[in-house]
């Protein structure tokens, strides 16, 4: 037997029991006369005691133990007359009287300790070394745990999981696919699935009437710090429902997962806001709703002051940053260069401090009297105190960098408190995306999503103005799932993939096999695709998903421990039919 106990497990009430553990070296300390070793698995850490005056030779081969030697020790248990109360087993420690070394290690490429001295390439390249790590292990026990509480969840409520093939072709979820060649169909190709979106659609058709899978997902899209070219999704479909079930359903999914993991009660009802008013109010479509500070329009309010800004803009949008009037000149200089930083690319700021005393005082004074000042803080809310921060230019462009401010305000504020989670559904995106460069239309969630019944008509006549069916549910400003109410008609899925610029052979080729399905019966159906990574890190309190997967790839999409991708043999090259071009510089 290689262990009785494991190294997490022994408390007093041990104390004189004889044990065996086995485990990892943490630490080996030589006091004279005693050594200590700090022996660790999964489950904790606990002290081994060797006695130079007692056991000699033991002691000796205690202290020829390195790092991450693999060991088994049998000892009896003792209480500690120097209690450590940081770990669970810091109240004794095992006076070993047999030590057998069950294998050696090489000195690691850096220490394994929850601080670690490695950078993220060298963990990464040795990650099974990081992940005898405590804290990127318990973010994996964590992410367990979420996946266990999801099935027990969607088990009580009816869904079945089933699992979707990984070998089929394209499905549009808007990304580019990655593409695996068929040896036995020379010159075809599978595609891996960006999601089981039209399979879990089928289900329902199948009359499996609830379904879901915690999957696997594939796009090969250009990687940013969240993003992986393989991720996980809570991916789910149900049949015979309203936008209003799915929600509510889902809902209950969230509120189980942060009671049963976190032990958070979130709010009962999950407000709702349309894509419309999430725009104009917070300039994203995935508002972090722990605060508030909502935009509000002065347009009109600042038009024809003679201040060229103002009175050429589409949009001129302020918030108001309660009690900061006392911000300095200089924090307002870097709140200046940060809204003019490339990426958030406003030409500048205008503010307007509301003082103490009543007065008001603004960067654009030259072109508005004091009581004007006064007019636009009660059309802002703004009481003594306050600072009101504006900027203005195009529509798009303005709501996008006051967004951005209106968050770093926030963070600025301490209002985005990691502790707190505030639930926000996104409800009737458009539609439709037109873009500039193709000159076509794209479905903004996926061709499969149904217009709101009540615009169906203006597909013919605006398809920009139709509505979707479709919500996201946004935690904090993260958007964690999203889903839509689907088409299943025939006629109106044809209508949607003609919108889309498909000719009919093309729609045929791609989709004919869903648009026949939904000749056979076709019940009413919705669903949802839940960022199982993105959950869980937000669950860890941490930023990046990579954190919550066992083997990541880093941001070029390479895989440094496996070293992949990689070439493949000429041999397997010929038996694919594929022959190489030189790649691009
Ligand atoms: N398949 C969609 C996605 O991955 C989710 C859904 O519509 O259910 O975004």
């Amino acid at each position: 037997m290689y262990r009785t106990h494991t190294c997490g497990e022994l408390r007093v009430n041990h104390v004189n029991q004889t044990v065996t553990l086995s485990g990892w070296v943490q630490k080996v300390r030589n006091l004279g006369g005693m050594t200590f070793v700090d022996l660790r698995d999964r489950y904790g850490i606990t002290q081994l005691v060797f006695n130079e005056e007692t056991h000699k030779e033991l002691c000796a081969q205690a202290n020829g133990l390195g790092r991450e030697y693999v060991i088994q020790a049998l000892g009896t248990v003792a209480e500690r007359s120097n209690k450590n109360a940081k770990i669970g087993t810091g109240e004794i420690e095992i006076l070993v009287e047999k030590l057998t070394l069950i294998n050696a290690s090489e000195v690691p490429p850096f220490t394994i300790e929850d601080d670690t001295d490695g950078g993220d390439e060298l963990r990464m390249k040795y990650r099974y070394l990081d992940l005898r790590r405590s804290p990127v292990r318990e973010n994996l026990i964590l992410r367990h745990k979420m996946g266990f509480e999801v099935r027990s969840y969607l088990n009580s409520q009816n869904f079945i999981e089933t699992e979707t093939p990984v070998l089929i072709k394209s499905t549009p979820e808007g990304a580019r696919d990655f593409v695996v060649p068929s040896r036995m169909n020379p010159g075809q190709f599978y595609a891996l699935p960006q999601s089981p979106q039209v399979f879990k659609q089928l289900l329902m058709v199948a009359g499996f009437d609830r379904y879901f899978q915690i999957v696997k997902c594939f796009r090969d899209e250009d990687l940013r710090a969240d993003r992986q070219p393989e991720f996980t999704q809570i991916d789910c479909e149900m049949a015979f429902v309203e936008q209003d079930d799915i929600l509510n359903t889902f809902e209950g999914m969230t509120k189980h997962l942060f009671k049963t993991i976190k032990g958070v009660d979130m709010v009962d009802t999950f407000p709702r806001l349309t894509y419309a008013d999430a725009m104009k109010y917070y300039g994203c479509d995935k508002p972090d709703t722990r605060f508030g500070m909502k935009f509000v329009d002065l347009t009109s309010d600042v038009r024809n002051s003679g201040f060229k800004l103002f009175d050429e803009a589409e949009y001129v949008g302020a918030i108001n940053a309660e009690d900061c009037a006392s911000y300095t000149r200089k924090q307002l200089d870097q709140l200046t260069d940060f809204v003019k930083k490339p990426q958030i690319g406003a030409g500048g700021l205008i503010y307007i401090r509301y003082n103490a005393d009543g007065s008001a005082k603004s960067s654009v004074d030259k072109f508005f009297t004091e009581p004007q000042l006064l007019e636009i803080g009660k059309k802002m809310n703004a009481k003594a105190d306050d600072l009101v921060l504006i900027l203005a230019g195009g529509l798009d462009k303005t709501l996008n960098a006051l967004s951005a401010l209106r968050l770093e305000m926030g963070t600025q504020l301490g209002l985005r408190n990691p502790n707190v989670f505030s639930p926000l559904w996104v409800v009737d995106f458009p539609l439709l995306e037109w873009d500039e460069a193709t000159q076509r239309f794209y479905a903004m969630h996926h061709p499969f999503t149904s217009p709101r019944i009540e615009d169906v008509a203006l597909l013919d006549t605006d398809p920009g103005k139709v509505r979707a069916n479709a919500y996201d549910l946004v935690i904090n400003g993260v958007e964690i799932g999203g889903g839509s109410i689907r088409i299943f008609h025939d006629d109106l899925q044809q209508k949607m993939f003609k919108i889309l610029g498909f000719t009919e052979e093309e729609a045929e080729a791609q989709f004919g096999f869903l648009m026949n399905a939904f000749k056979y019966g076709a019940p009413p159906h919705g669903g949802v695709a839940f960022g199982f990574d993105r959950l869980a890190a937000m669950f860890a309190g941490i930023e990046s998903i990579r954190d919550v997967i066992a083997f990541p790839k880093n941001n070029s999409g390479r895989d440094v421990m496996i070293d992949s991708p990689s070439p493949i043999h000429n041999d397997q090259l010929k038996e694919l039919n594929i022959a190489l071009t030189a790649p691009k510089k």
